[in-house]
């Protein structure tokens, strides 16, 4: 029995984000929205039970004060980032306010940060799912470790560029951390001994994105320019490459087959995280690696 001190305030957090979640689809709180994100389903923990953060778009972030409320404790780690609650009882949670897309400037950046622009701001636009972002996470050196569920922290999902330039700016989709932590969940159904994930790569900013089109492989319009994308490995002992999941003694593609069928599982338990899974396998200097994303449309690539 949860002592009602508790649960109270547990309750009032779910219902308080249950509303805006499902404003932010358009839809009236307690109808299944079209896209088939943020509905009565999602709780304050995400699908997984395992989500440490939520995100705030800036015409949501006059919500964060009133939740912030609700919890005892409160940790302002910078202007973007209360984390709330905690951590001895469970009830640890950042609230992360955006930064408006506007403040992105015409040179592609956000403060001395390069961003580069975006397909819509190039007249691209394939669907609703590549519109800008509503905007960026403020990532510096006192939030960058905040965690965002109980696998992954903001700063995994970083791009990889601008080592020294603080702050850096994120885009990053609950849905798609949601969905790794649910892999996780799924590998260790299987019997798979998977502790944790590496982000190989995360969100791609469009400037970093467009340097490997074509050689590399990237797509133009990649989705890890949306943060709802990761290149991802189960990689428990850190050495940042693929595990050898099925222990013969070699990691192949047979061990991504074992994190790909564990994805399409996933997919078939929570259509509403349906998106892109692409297998890459090794070269001379990287790992097999699977891509995730959370796009909204099936889409399959590689062999496997
Ligand atoms: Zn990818």
């Amino acid at each position: 029995m949860i002592a009602p001190r508790r649960l109270l305030p547990a309750l009032l957090a779910v219902a308080a984000f249950v509303a805006p979640v499902a404003a932010a689809s358009g839809q009236a709180p307690g109808t299944e929205p079209a896209n088939g994100e943020g509905t009565v389903a999602d709780t304050l923990r995400g699908r997984s039970g395992r989500l440490l953060a939520r995100f705030f778009a800036p015409r949501h972030s006059m919500e964060i004060e009133p939740i912030a409320r609700l919890f005892g404790r409160r940790e302002q780690k910078n202007t973007s980032t209360v984390t709330v609650g905690d951590s001895t009882d469970g009830m640890m949670m950042s609230l992360i306010s955006m930064l408006p897309f506007t403040e992105k400037k015409k040179n592609g950046r956000v403060g001395d940060y390069h961003i580069g622009r975006f397909p819509e701001e190039k007249g691209r636009l394939r669907s609703p799912a590549y519109e800008n972002p509503d905007g960026f996470i403020e990532v510096t050196l006192d939030n960058k470790d905040t965690p965002v569920s109980e696998h992954f922290r903001l700063a995994d999902f970083l791009t990889h560029d601008q080592k020294d330039v603080w702050p850096k700016y994120l885009v990053l989709r609950e849905a798609l951390i949601d969905k790794l932590e649910l892999v996780l969940v799924e590998l260790q159904r299987r019997g798979i001994d998977a502790q944790r994930l590496t982000v190989i790569s995360g969100f791609r900013s469009p400037q970093y994105n467009q340097k490997g089109v074509g050689r590399g492989g990237r797509a133009r319009d990649s989705r890890h320019q949306f943060g709802d994308a990761a290149d991802v490995v189960v990689d428990n002992d850190h050495n940042g490459r693929l595990d050898d999941l099925n222990h013969d003694g070699r990691v192949n593609s047979k061990d991504m087959k074992i994190m790909a069928d564990a994805v399409e599982s996933v997919e078939r338990q929570y259509p509403e995280l349906v998106g892109g899974l692409g297998v890459y396998r090794a070269t001379r200097s990287r790992s097999p690696f699977v891509h995730v994303d959370v796009r909204g449309t099936r889409a399959r690539w590689g062999r496997f």
